[in-house]
C-alpha cells in the first residue's frame, strides 16, 4: 500500500518539498505519495489529525506551522526540544514523534558537498531567528573555534546564548560588536535575502578564505552574497543544498533508506549571478 506524507505550512504553493520527495521516492524505489497542504491558520492540529485519521505516516512542517507542531507532539527529540520547533513529524502508534533537521541539513551541506569542515573554525551566525535556533547544536557539535551570533535585536541573541549555555559557548550582540573580527564561514540566517535588505556587516568580518552561505534559497545573488563577494569572498553559496539536505534526513527518518541527494541540489539549483 502507498504510504502518504505530507508538508503543511501557509502558504505552500511555493514549497519544493513534493517535488524533493518524490524524487528522492523514485531513485530508492520507495511507494509513496507526498503532497502539499494548506494548512488553515486557525486549524494546523485539526488538520493534522485529519492527516493522521486518513493514514498519514509523516509530515514536513513550514511556516507558520514550526512552533504549534512542537506543541503538539508526544515525543520531541533534543534538536526539536533545544530548537523550541519542528520540521518534520513521524506518527507511529499513536504517538506523534517530531524532529528539526534544518540545522543538520545546514551542517551537512557545509561540509559534504561544499567541503569546508567547521572543526577548529570561526563561524558566525547572522540572525538570531528560528534558522539560527535550529542551527546552533549541529554547528557546535562539530567542534568549531567559536560561534558567534550577531543580530539586529542583540538582546535576541543573548537570549540565544543563555537558553543554549548547557551546550555551546557563544558569543552573541549586535552587528556593531564584530568590529575587528575575522570569520571563516559567516552564515546569513536573516530573512534579508527575502526582503533584499543589506546587513551592515563589515568587509573585514570576513577571513582570506572565508565561506559565505545565505541560508534563502532561489534568489540568485542575494545582497549579503554581494556583500562578501564585494569583500573578496570567492567561496559563495546559498541554502538548497540545506534544503535538500533537510529532506534527505527526514526520508531516511521515515522510510529507513539515504537517498543520494546531488541529482535533487542540481536540479533545483539557481545559478548565483
Ligand atoms: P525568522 O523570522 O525567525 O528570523 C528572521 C531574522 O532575520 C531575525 O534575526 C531578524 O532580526 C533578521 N532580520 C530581518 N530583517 C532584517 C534586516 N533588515 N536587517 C537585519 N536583520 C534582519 O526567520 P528564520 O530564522 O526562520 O529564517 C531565516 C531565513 O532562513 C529565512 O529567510 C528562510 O528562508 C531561511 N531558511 C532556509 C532554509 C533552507 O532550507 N534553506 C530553512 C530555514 C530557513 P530581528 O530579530 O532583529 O528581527
Amino acid at each position: 500500500m502507498t504510504d502518504r506524507y505530507a508538508v503543511i505550512g501557509n502558504p505552500i504553493g511555493h514549497s519544493k518539498s513534493p517535488l524533493i520527495h518524490s524524487a528522492f521516492a523514485q531513485a530508492t524505489g520507495q511507494d509513496i505519495e507526498y503532497t502539499a497542504i494548506e494548512g488553515p491558520l486557525d486549524g494546523f492540529k485539526a488538520t493534522v489529525e485529519a492527516f493522521i485519521a486518513a493514514g498519514g505516516r509523516g509530515m514536513n512542517v513550514t511556516i507558520p506551522f514550526k512552533l504549534q507542531a512542537f506543541e503538539i507532539a508526544t515525543d520531541p527529540m533534543e534538536s526539536a526540544r533545544l530548537a523550541g520547533a519542528v520540521n518534520a513529524l513521524k506518527f507511529e502508534g499513536g504517538r506523534i514523534h517530531a524532529q528539526n533537521f534544518d540545522g543538520l541539513g545546514l551542517v551537512n551541506d557545509i561540509q559534504r558537498n561544499l567541503g569546508v569542515s567547521l572543526a577548529g573554525k570561526r563561524v558566525l551566525i547572522c540572525g538570531a531567528g528560528g534558522a539560527t535556533r535550529g542551527a546552533i547544536l549541529p554547528i557546535a557539535m562539530q567542534k568549531p573555534a567559536l560561534i558567534a551570533i550577531a543580530n539586529r535585536t542583540a538582546d535576541k541573541a543573548h537570549g540565544l546564548k543563555r537558553d543554549f549555555a548547557a551546550h555551546a559557548t557563544l558569543q552573541t550582540g549586535g552587528y556593531d560588536e564584530l568590529v575587528g573580527e575575522r570569520f571563516d564561514v559567516v552564515l546569513n540566517a536573516t530573512s534579508t535575502g527575502l526582503s533584499q535588505a543589506d546587513l551592515p556587516l563589515a568587509a573585514s568580518a570576513f577571513a582570506p578564505g572565508a565561506l559565505a552561505y545565505e541560508l534563502v534559497y532561489g534568489k540568485g545573488l542575494t545582497p549579503f552574497l554581494k556583500q562578501a563577494q564585494a569583500a573578496g569572498v570567492t567561496r559563495i553559496a546559498d541554502g538548497v543544498g540545506m534544503l535538500v539536505e533537510q529532506a534527505a534526513e527526514a526520508f531516511e527518518w521515515w522510510r529507513g533508506v539515504r537517498p543520494d541527494t546531488q541529482p535533487v541540489i542540481a536540479r533545483f539549483t539557481v545559478p548565483l549571478v
